[in-house]
């Protein structure tokens, strides 16, 4: 039904009308909450611990495991008694470095407890203790500026969500043939995410990590954060199915094509939403005009408006892409 709201405007305007209601209820409307709730949260323990996990990592045989190098800021803050103070910390992440903060148990777990308020639940000795004796060297050199530029972050993801939020989160339920869940999405706005910029767990519960000082994440913070939800459920549920049957039929090989239909059901939502100018990531990314990826993304492309569903455009897509054309 998006495809009617081309115009902006109007398609605010008639989510206004779609929600106010012309019968009265005496009873609060309290079962259904079709949209999302973000809860953005700027929490010093969550940014420390992904500062403590990089600037770890940066002190180590390893390279920088971000697309955002360690900021100057942060080197300049490094000094000798700090670095001295950051011994533990190292040494209590040494064991982790080699592993993913999504896909490792151990630490997903960390950021898990953090972003409860529970220290005590971290589950890593000897990471819970380095963590508390660092905080107050953490305080003093580095969260201020951390608190701020996602502070600054946050508040430009609000005005966006105030603005463009509810239209988004129909549209892109719309692509993705999905529907939002009722649980709020907690997203934690760090200086340091991982080597993405930005990811998303689904267990025990949908929860975004997202950097502030990634500068591509900063050009698209509205896209990336409706990016991000969809890889939880049920608004993603039916991405790798489709993605699945796609390939099953047509042969296509193309790694991750389910994340591929992802980033182009989101961006192409965002585009929607705020308007032509507006490039979505699979664009300024390179995704549509750089191989292997330029083929099927200009299949998208071609026919994404000729399908109403993700089954139908992800199997039209992968045909195309294969050079099956009726
Ligand atoms: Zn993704």
């Amino acid at each position: 039904m998006f495809r009617l709201f081309r115009n902006l405007s109007m398609a605010v305007a008639m989510m206004i009308s779609a929600c106010a209601t012309t019968e009265v209820s005496t009873t609060p409307a309290e079962t259904v909450q079709p949209l999302p709730k973000f809860e953005l949260a700027n929490d010093p323990w969550v940014a420390l611990h992904h500062y403590a996990y990089h600037q770890a990592r940066a002190l180590s045989d390893m390279k920088v495991k971000g697309r955002v190098p360690m900021l100057d800021a942060d080197i300049a803050a490094f000094t000798l008694d700090v670095a001295k103070a950051f011994e533990p910390v190292s040494a209590a992440y040494e064991p982790h470095l080699g592993s993913s903060l999504l896909f490792t148990g151990s630490l997903r777990w960390i950021a898990v407890a953090l972003s409860h308020g529970d220290l005590e639940g971290v589950p890593d000795e000897a990471v819970k203790q380095a963590l508390k004796d660092f905080m107050p060297v953490y305080q003093e050199h580095f969260w201020p500026r951390h608190q701020a530029d996602s502070a600054r972050f946050i508040r430009s993801v609000e005005d966006d969500l105030t603005a463009y939020g509810d239209a988004m989160a129909s549209r892109l339920a719309d692509h993705l043939d999905g529907e939002w869940g009722t649980d709020p999405l907690r997203v934690d706005i760090v200086p340091y995410a991982n080597w993405a910029g930005a990811y998303t767990g689904t267990r025990p519960f949908g929860h975004i990590t997202m950097s502030a000082n990634d500068p591509e994440i900063n050009q698209h913070k509205f896209e990336m954060l409706f990016h991000e939800a969809s890889h939880t459920s049920p608004l993603g549920d039916q991405l790798e199915a489709a993605a699945d049957a796609a390939i099953a039929k047509t042969g296509l090989e193309f790694p991750r094509y389910w994340h591929a239909l992802l980033w182009y059901a989101s961006g192409t939502a965002a585009r929607e939403t705020l308007g032509k100018d507006y490039e979505p990531y699979y664009v300024t990314s390179g995704r549509l005009t750089n191989e292997p990826s330029a083929t099927v993304y200009q299949a998208f492309e071609a026919v994404w408006g000729q399908h109403d569903t993700l089954d139908a455009r992800a199997m039209a897509a992968a045909d195309l892409a294969m050079g099956r054309v009726d």
